[in-house]
């Protein structure tokens, strides 16, 4: 159970915190890391700084339906900011005032600022994926071979940070076959020279490039019983495979990648500098000052669970 309670809409009606207040709104929000990542930043920063002392992070559990009033009414509030995770990320990215062009080709967002005239949203889950596969692989997206697993909201985020970051070439893969055609339509205008090809799982090329670094970005790995459709033998001398999902056990993927001594990490790092990313823009504390904290903290809450 988590320390810090899960706030609903309700709560706004006698909110009590006179200080800054941040917020992430998810449903399930229960289990999100990111009250303890960020509150133990920020304890950190107050130390240093005396202006972020009564600067606090909470959590909302926010329907899909009540999105649009919930940011309505935290506007009101003054919540200084707010990241949004599962379902809300592409809700938000039509509600909000003016977004970061940054995150326009990804169409989400998981930050929010507030200004005068609304929220003003970004993406730091590019930010967060490229900093996470170089610490962790010592890869860079720039000029590598990627295969991503996947074509829902991350994928899309993943993809175009890779094609943004110009990538050399990037593969596709998904279950459903009729998804592949719209995400490759909206990485058309990004995608230059570089070659971005999609594929359904169950019928996937004879022959991907060597070196490759492969990106699961399903929801697959969530659960104990979960396996993965995609065997990692057939890629020739992969690079190494970065893994969305996070939690304490090892995934099926993780344990093809251990057998096969493939380089591998799991998304607690994306996880991590994502947040400190976000932390970064309302606070301005450089994101790879506050990252360790967020790590130590988000894997000692990760234990608790
Ligand atoms: P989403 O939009 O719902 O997309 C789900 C994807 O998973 C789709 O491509 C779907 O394929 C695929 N999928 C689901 N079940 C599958 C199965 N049994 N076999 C094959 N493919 C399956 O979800 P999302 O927002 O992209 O999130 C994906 C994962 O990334 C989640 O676990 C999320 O927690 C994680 N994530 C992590 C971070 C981080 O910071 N580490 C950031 C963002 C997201 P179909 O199209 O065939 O349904």
């Amino acid at each position: 159970m988590s320390a810090d309670p899960v706030h609903t809409l309700d709560d706004l009606v006698r909110w009590s915190h006179a200080g800054t207040s941040l917020a992430v709104l998810g449903h399930p929000i229960a289990h999100s890391l990111s009250p303890p990542m960020h509150n133990a930043a920020l304890a950190g920063l107050a130390q240093r700084d005396a202006r972020f002392r009564d600067w606090r992070y909470f959590r909302f559990d926010v329907p899909p339906a009540d999105l649009p009033r919930a940011l309505a009414l935290l506007h009101e509030e003054k919540f200084y900011g707010l990241n949004l995770t599962v379902p809300h990320k592409v809700m938000a990215f039509d509600l909000v005032a003016e977004t970061d062009p940054a995150a326009q080709p990804v169409g989400a967002v998981n930050t929010l600022t507030w200004t005068e005239h609304g929220w003003h949203g970004y993406n730091t889950d590019g930010y967060g994926l490229a900093t996470a596969v170089y610490e962790t692989l010592g890869r860079k997206l720039a000029g590598a071979h990627i295969i991503i697993l996947g074509a829902g909201g991350a994928a899309r985020g993943a993809a175009v940070e890779c094609l943004q970051q110009r990538c050399a070439s990037l593969w596709i893969l998904n279950r459903t076959k009729e998804k592949l055609a719209p995400f490759l339509a909206i990485l058309e205008p990004l995608k230059g020279n570089i070659s971005v090809r999609g594929f359904a799982l169950d019928a996937p090329p004879p022959n991907f490039p060597k070196g490759v670094i492969f990106i699961q970005a399903t929801t697959l790995g969530l659960h104990a019983s979960d396996t993965v459709p995609f065997k990692l033998r057939d890629l020739p001398d992969p690079a190494g495979v970065y893994d969305m999902t996070y939690n304490l056990s090892e995934t099926a993927l993780g344990a093809q990648a251990r057998e096969r001594n493939i380089p591998y990490a799991n998304g607690l790092s994306m996880l991590v500098h994502q947040g400190a990313k976000s932390l970064e823009i309302w606070t301005g504390a450089p994101a790879a000052e506050t990252a360790p904290v967020m790590r130590a903290a988000a894997e000692a809450a990760l234990r608790d669970v």
